[in-house]
């Protein structure tokens, strides 16, 4: 039977091939894991069922790591010159490797305050949104006052984001309340409306500790 011209399909791709991209040459520790042997002088060529394309497709894209690849020098699989310039490579790129990783823990120990900022003022304006959305049963100069932290509020955390998207720093426990800008006008009607409220209270005999 002439192997050579028969052609075979490939159980991972389905491409039907000639049966010669078929042949896999083991490494040697496959070899004498296949035949059961301590050692062997050259790695035994079978017959995979998938097409050499998919089976290198599907090696390891991981590099070596040192362990591996004095194995592989040991074994025979690697040769010894190819093998000691890769460890020689490797340990050239170490230092820059921890530099590179050193830099990115920083990036992201900096980037936590930041997000622990944004997410506290998303927090307080919802506090503001809340309180603006429930204002129902207080009175206008509330109202009115709850309408316009809640816009305030907004406007500042808008505000802080750019600022921050810009390379700003700022403390991550900062609080709007201490940014809002208080109409004049409407303090004045809440301290009216808040007297008001007193009195009626007093007229009525309620609050606290009345006598
Ligand atoms: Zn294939």
């Amino acid at each position: 039977m002439n192997t050579q011209n028969q052609s075979k399909t490939c159980t991972q791709c389905g491409e039907t091939k000639p049966a010669s991209l078929f042949k896999r040459r083991l490494t040697k520790r496959q070899t004498c894991a296949l035949l059961k042997r301590s050692s062997i002088s050259s790695g035994l060529v079978v017959d995979s069922v998938r097409c050499t394309t998919c089976w290198e497709k599907a090696k390891s894209k991981k590099p070596l790591t040192p362990k591996q690849i004095r194995n592989k020098i040991s074994s025979g699989d690697m040769h010894s010159v190819i093998g000691e310039m890769m460890l020689k490579r490797i340990k050239e790129e170490l230092p820059h490797k921890r530099s590179r990783a050193m830099k990115e823990r920083w990036a992201k120990v900096k980037a936590e305050p930041i997000l622990q900022l944004k997410d506290s003022l998303s927090k307080q304006v919802a506090q503001y949104a809340r309180r603006h959305h429930s204002s129902r049963y207080l009175t206008p100069e509330t109202k009115e006052l709850n309408k316009w932290n809640y816009e305030q509020a907004r406007k500042i955390k808008a505000d802080i984001f750019i600022r921050i998207a810009r390379g700003e720093v700022f403390d991550p426990d900062l609080k709007i309340a201490t940014l809002i800008k208080v109409n004049p006008n409407i303090r004045e009607g809440i301290k009216g409306s808040a007297e008001r409220i007193l009195s009626e209270i007093r007229k009525k005999g309620g609050g606290h500790g009345s006598n």
